[in-house]
């Protein structure tokens, strides 16, 4: 049996392992984090990725889960409203539109729970820390776990993806800063939204607030301009100090936010970024997800590209031997993740970016 080795327990990973264990691999996931990452904005399944939701057989329950906004305000930085629209959020644009919006992590559990079910092994806690190209396979050591060869490793861990650096080289090389920072996090609902977002506009900064789980909690997402930041990926405490920082002075509420995330546990906050390569294998390696194709969340695609991706590399991986499919993923895959990079020329929800991503679909063949 082949066996494949998934760096990465998100959306892109567990999607692959659940396309994979279906057609017969022996796979093993490893995630960094000592669990599921909870947490994260409400992520959009759309165009394409909802015929493939359908074939991986989840269609009916991200449908269950979807979100349910009624519409949106735009405010000003002192909180007066703007425009309001009931047939549009800027999250997830048209409302009465096929596309579904589910929350992040409802997403990654759902893919998580299906996956275990079908006999994936899970290693939390660990990391790939060497990859060394075998006759046939690859040799993989772990910070922790003992080393073990694999037929096929597949880096789905990311914007800041491990397996990219091993296998291709410093992550400088692949990741285009877009300008900004976005942070993500869940408090009480403090403005008593009833499926209602609320987006605000500030002078360099500005972001969108949205209840979720019946309205019993905000998700919170606040960004700010800046030029990428050394070594800030990792580093909560200097992430929550530099947004407090940004948003220092500003009224509305916006002092009562930035407590929010000060004492948030799901706190998360990255730069908008994509990653662009030449290519996405070397020998038995390839990428997968953000990891090989960030189109940044600032596209709204991220989540769409990794569950295609996950289709297309196990479709692929079930009809040819491992080199072969690796190639024939990323000949199918490549205009595809073009041409939602090209997105963020776009803003999200807007007509010339539904029209962007009618387009896209005729760039991938299922
Ligand atoms: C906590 C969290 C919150 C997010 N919030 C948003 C959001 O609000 N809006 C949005 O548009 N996108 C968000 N994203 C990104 C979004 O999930 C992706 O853009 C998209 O779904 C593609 O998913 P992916 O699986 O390729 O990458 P990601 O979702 O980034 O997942 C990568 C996974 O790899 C793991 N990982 C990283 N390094 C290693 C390593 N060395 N070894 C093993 N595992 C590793 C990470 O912990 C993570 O679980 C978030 C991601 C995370 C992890």
């Amino acid at each position: 049996m082949t066996t494949v080795l998934i760096s990465g327990a998100s959306v892109a990973g567990p999607a692959l392992a659940l396309n994979l264990c279906g057609r017969g691999f022996d796979v093993t996931v490893v995630e960094r984090a000592p669990a599921l990452r909870p947490g994260g904005h409400a992520v959009d399944v759309r165009g394409v990725a909802l015929d493939v939701a359908d074939r991986m057989g989840i269609l009916a329950e991200l449908q269950a889960m979807r979100t349910r906004m009624r519409g949106m305000s735009m405010l000003d930085a002192d909180g007066n409203e703007l425009f309001r629209s009931e047939e549009y959020a800027a999250s997830s644009g048209r409302l009465d539109s096929p596309d579904l919006e589910v929350l992040r992590e409802d997403l990654t559990g759902l893919l998580h729970a299906r996956t275990v079910a079908a006999g994936v092994e899970y290693v939390f806690d660990d990391t790939v820390t060497a990859l060394t190209e075998t006759a046939g396979g690859v040799r993989v050591e772990f910070q922790h776990g003992a080393p073990r060869d694999f037929d096929l490793v597949v880096g789905a861990d990311g914007l800041h993806s491990t397996t990219r650096r091993l296998a291709f080289g410093p992550e400088e090389d692949f990741v285009h800063h877009l300008g900004v920072y976005v942070a993500v996090y869940t408090m009480e609902n403090i403005l008593d939204l009833d499926e209602w977002q609320v987006w605000v506009q500030a002078p360099g900064a500005g972001g969108g607030i949205y209840p979720a789980r019946g309205n019993t909690e905000l998700r919170v997402n606040l960004g700010f301009e800046s030029a990428p930041i050394e070594g800030f990926h990792r580093d909560r405490d200097a992430q929550r100090k530099e947004l407090a920082r940004r948003y220092e002075g500003l009224g509305w509420e916006f002092p009562r936010l930035i407590e929010g995330a000060l004492a948030a546990p799901d706190f998360y906050c990255d730069a908008m970024a994509q990653v662009k390569m030449d290519t996405w294998t070397r020998g038995r390696t390839t990428l997968l997800g953000d990891a090989g194709y960030c189109p940044s969340p600032l596209s709204g695609q991220g989540t769409s590209l990794a569950l295609v991706g996950a289709w297309v590399l196990a479709e692929e991986l079930g009809r040819a031997s491992v080199p072969e499919a690796l190639t024939a993923y990323e000949t199918r895959m490549r205009p595809f993740a073009e041409i939602n990079q090209a997105l963020v020329a776009n803003q999200p929800g807007s007509p010339e970016a539904d029209a962007a991503i009618t387009h896209a679909k005729f760039a991938i063949t299922l």
